[in-house]
């Protein structure tokens, strides 16, 4: 048989994680390999998460546009139809363009690309089972495992990815459903729920707490609930799903109030099963060589993403921390420039998150109720889009800024955002606190007019002193 090929570095996974570390190793000069099982780059966010996602909510945006706010501006559009092939075909170009792309990326950086499934074969050595058939023994001095998550599966409710559906399943729905229940008033089941109510489909979001998103700050999320039940979704909090069940006749989920015992069973066409992720580590023979997991199954990393075996990191999805994107990518270089002996520090402080939901909810940093809990004295600056003169020119006003800063330093401990490209602009709060910016710097930045970014200016200026127009 052929020799064993050695490299510097085998990184295990083509997500986000993965395939960031690869190419910055691939830069710095290391021999790398990527293994991934998939077929196509990009992990769970290209391919099944992320960017799909984002692709049908901007689809459906524009159509909410088109039936609820072109009247306004005197652009009538009288017949306005859905394409769903159509919709869901421009999804699969956008993910196809951006996983070529990456596979490009690889070469260009002159890492090799293993299309199978990696396990341990011993404690530097990783089998790959190639999807093309056979196996491929290769040795690396170093390995990153980036094997990322999958959704959490909860008791008595089977996904069939047909009728009882998970985030994957939702993005490939084959027609437009009338009813759907989501389990789960988190990130992913506001999103994809988004989608579909702007659809049409009557959308039911279930959760067990008593708001939306309860990791948001407290404000935000009374705003974003109020901001979603205007568009048509409804919610059912503070129950319990005991049991759903799908079928082409029909789907049905059972829950019950755990306050008063009082059980429901609901009808509906589809259920989406949006209860969190876990992380993923099957196949890879993690007891072959003893690599520790901890209760939840992620891989334990000291703060380096190390694990208990030495030359073996993990990053992203499969340990601890939020499971994001930009997470694992910051991940991807810091565990690179560490094995390089560069440093490699990543910011766990400074990670923002985004809801791409309409309006969009951003946030880092800490929540209002987190200060209170932490004893930290804050002082605290409001602003609302309806005073801003964009989001009025563009009649796009809900929303607002709100700014939590240190009150003795002035230092921005928390920016939180709903409102018109919440997204983008959370940037300039993850900037500002990556560079110890106090609420007065931002506020004493000259911010162009009129630009929906002078809300972050103002209700800057609102938690130092006083904002100029409201
Ligand atoms: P993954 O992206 O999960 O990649 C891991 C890869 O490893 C997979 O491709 C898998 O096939 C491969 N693999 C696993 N085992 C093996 C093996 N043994 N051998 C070879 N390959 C293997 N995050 C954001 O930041 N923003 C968003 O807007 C966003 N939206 C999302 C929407 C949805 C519907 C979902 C489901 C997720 C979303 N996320 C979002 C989360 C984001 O997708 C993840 O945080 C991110 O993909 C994690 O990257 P990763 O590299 O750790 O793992």
């Amino acid at each position: 048989s052929a020799a064993v090929k050695e490299y510097d570095l085998a990184v295990i996974g083509g997500g986000p994680g993965g395939y960031v570390a690869a190419i910055k190793a691939g830069q710095k000069g290391l021999k790398t390999i990527c293994i991934e099982k998939r077929g196509t780059l990009g992990g769970t966010c290209l391919n099944v998460g992320c960017i799909p996602s984002k692709a049908l909510l901007n689809a459906t945006h524009k159509l909410y546009e088109a039936k609820h706010d072109f009247k306004e501006f005197g652009i009538t559009a009288s017949e306005i139809s859905v394409d769903f092939k159509q919709l869901m075909k421009q999804k699969d170009n956008a993910v196809g363009g951006l996983t070529s792309g990456i596979e490009h990326l690889l070469k260009k950086n002159k890492v090799d690309y293993a299309k199978g499934a990696g396990k341990f074969a011993s404690d530097n050595e990783i089998d790959i089972d190639l999807l093309a058939g056979g196996t491929e023994r290769i040795k690396a001095k170093n390995i990153i495992i980036a094997t990322g998550s999958e959704p959490s599966p909860i008791p008595n409710c089977p996904a069939d990815e047909k009728y009882v559906v998970s985030s994957t399943g939702a993005l490939v729905l084959d027609k437009i459903p009338k009813k759907m229940m989501v389990i789960g008033s988190g990130v992913i089941g506001l999103e994809l729920g988004s989608v579909y109510q702007r659809l049409g489909t009557e959308v039911i979001v279930l959760g067990n707490a008593d708001k939306v998103c309860p990791f948001l700050d407290g404000d935000i999320s009374t705003s974003f609930r109020k901001s979603l039940e205007k568009q048509g979704m409804k919610f059912i909090l503070k129950c319990r799903v005991n049991a759903a069940r799908g079928g082409p006749n029909g789907s049905q989920v059972d829950l019950e109030f755990p306050e008063t015992g009082k059980k429901e069973t609901h009808d509906c066409d589809i259920v989406l099963v949006a209860a969190g992720r876990r992380a993923y580590t099957q196949g890879l023979q993690l007891d072959k060589v003893g690599i520790i997991t901890d209760k939840y199954g992620k891989i334990e990393t000291n703060d380096h993403w190390q694990t208990n075996l030495k030359g073996v990191y993990a990053i992203g999805d499969v340990i601890k921390g939020a499971m994001l994107a930009h997470k694992a990518e910051e991940e991807g270089i810091a565990v690179v420039e560490h094995i390089l002996g560069e440093g490699g520090h990543v910011n766990y402080r400074t990670i923002p998150g985004v809801i791409y939901t309409y309006p969009e909810v951003a946030s880092v940093g800490q929540t209002e109720e987190e200060l209170k809990a932490a004893n930290i004295s804050y002082s605290k600056g409001l602003f609302p889009f309806q005073a801003n003169s964009r989001a009025r020119t563009n009649n796009d006003s809900d929303g607002l800024v709100k700014i939590l800063s240190d009150l003795k330093t002035g230092r921005i401990l928390g920016a939180h955002i709903i409102g018109p490209n919440a997204g983008e602009m959370i940037a300039e709060g993850v900037l500002g606190m990556e560079y110890g910016a106090s609420a007065e710097d931002i506020a004493r930045t000259c911010h162009a007019h009129p630009t929906l970014s002078e809300a972050f200016k103002e209700a800057c200026m609102a938690a130092y002193d006083k904002p100029i127009h409201s």
